[in-house]
């Protein structure tokens, strides 16, 4: 099995298919959700996470938070999201 290097946190609720991974802005370091199938972003991972369905707020290339119309996005590892403190948004490993 590979290391998974950037877990996924859900089903993407748009599309069906993809799934949400968690990204950094290279241009003003916001963390998105974006869908690897569909490229929508949303600017509160927390929300679409929980909740959903939840209108998104751009689309790849994107940024919803500095509102370029084109950025550089680095998805984040595991190891990132456990230093942003962000292990909360993914969903609960298997406890065997
Ligand atoms: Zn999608
Ligand atoms: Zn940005």
């Amino acid at each position: 099995m590979p290391k998974q290097e950037a877990p996924a946190l859900r089903s993407c609720p748009v599309c069906g298919d993809g799934l949400l991974r968690l990204y950094r802005c290279g241009r003003c370091d916001a963390v998105v959700a974006m869908c690897d199938e569909c490229e929508l972003i949303w600017s509160d991972a927390a929300k679409v996470v929980r909740r959903g369905k939840t209108k998104s707020n751009a689309a790849f290339p994107a940024c919803p938070a500095c509102e370029a119309k084109r950025v550089k996005w680095f998805r984040l590892s595991l190891e990132e999201i456990r230093e942003a403190g962000l292990e909360s948004l993914l969903p609960s490993p298997p406890s065997d």
